[in-house]
């Protein structure tokens, strides 16, 4: 419909006109397709939890079931609801992040505060699993929404951790480059992965591995974010990863959003 109704504009202009226009539609159709894939994506993830819960409902109601099986029931029904929790949460984060404007280069984030919170999530998480190396005190300061930033770093970190084999190494490492920019790296070496997927990696609902993402708590979205917080301030997403060997992802914040100041500790305001 939108093809038709734009020959009726392009009557009359030259060809250049006529080109750019259907370009513009081929651009809204695939704006559409991406949409419609979105949302099929989104209900499928939905459902899946919806199905298994109502199973289990239905199992609870019906069978005799000693206290043993039925506590372990309730585990499992709690499980699918919190896969739903972190969907429904990371789908606002992304809202949130293409409704928003970008952020202004004036709000300074005390880095070492943050990435102690996020190296203690780490550790957490972890739960002695891994051989964690955290960065010492850097007293840098970055430009940017501090929510945002500590969001890309927690779901590169969290990645790390549920990636990664118990046993393994995992490094959160910042270090001012000499053209001024600051980079936050997440590295470890786990499973890695191949390199034909590395670019569709950011695309939303993109696994390599279906059932182990969802096993471990995935979304399919984490990586969205990232890619969409670093866009936002200014910066880029580089990842490198080698089948077997382990993953690199590194985020590059642009110079004008980094600065040091020697007057920071970590628990001072900024
Ligand atoms: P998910 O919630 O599935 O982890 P992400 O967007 O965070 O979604 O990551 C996309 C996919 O990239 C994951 O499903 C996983 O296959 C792969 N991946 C991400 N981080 C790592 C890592 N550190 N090691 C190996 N594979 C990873």
């Amino acid at each position: 419909r939108g093809r038709a109704t734009l020959q009726v504009i392009v009557r009359g202009y030259g060809e250049g006109m006529r080109l750019v226009l259907s370009l513009d539609v081929t651009e809204r159709e695939r704006a559409e397709a991406m949409r419609r894939d979105f949302v099929a994506n989104v209900s499928h993830e939905i459902r899946t939890p919806l199905t298994v819960l109502a199973g289990f409902i239905e199992t609870m109601s019906s069978l005799n079931l000693t206290e043993a099986e039925r506590r372990r029931v309730l585990q499992l029904m709690g499980q699918q609801t919190h896969r739903m929790q972190s969907l429904v949460s990371d789908l606002l984060t992304l809202a949130q992040l293409e409704g928003s404007p970008r952020p202004a280069a004036d709000q300074w984030i005390n880095l070492d505060k943050l990435l102690a919170r996020v190296g203690a999530d780490a550790l957490a998480l972890s739960a002695g699993r891994h051989q964690l190396t955290l960065p010492g005190e850097q007293h840098a300061e970055l430009a940017g929404v501090e929510a945002e930033v500590l969001s890309a770093v927690s779901n590169l970190l969290s990645n790390a951790v549920r990636y990664t084999p118990e046993g393994g190494a995992i490094t959160l490492g910042w270090r001012i480059q000499a053209d001024g920019s600051g980079e936050l790296c997440v590295s470890d070496n786990g499973p890695g992965i191949a390199r034909e997927h590395l670019p569709r990696l950011t695309e939303r609902f993109y696994r390599v591995d279906g059932s182990r993402s969802r096993d471990t708590g995935g979304t399919g979205l984490g990586l969205s974010i990232v890619k969409h917080v670093l866009q936002r301030h200014g910066g880029e997403l580089d990842i490198q990863s080698e089948l077997g060997a382990g993953s690199r992802f590194r985020l590059v914040f642009p110079a004008a959003r980094v600065r040091l100041n020697d007057d920071l500790a970590i628990g001072a305001e900024a």
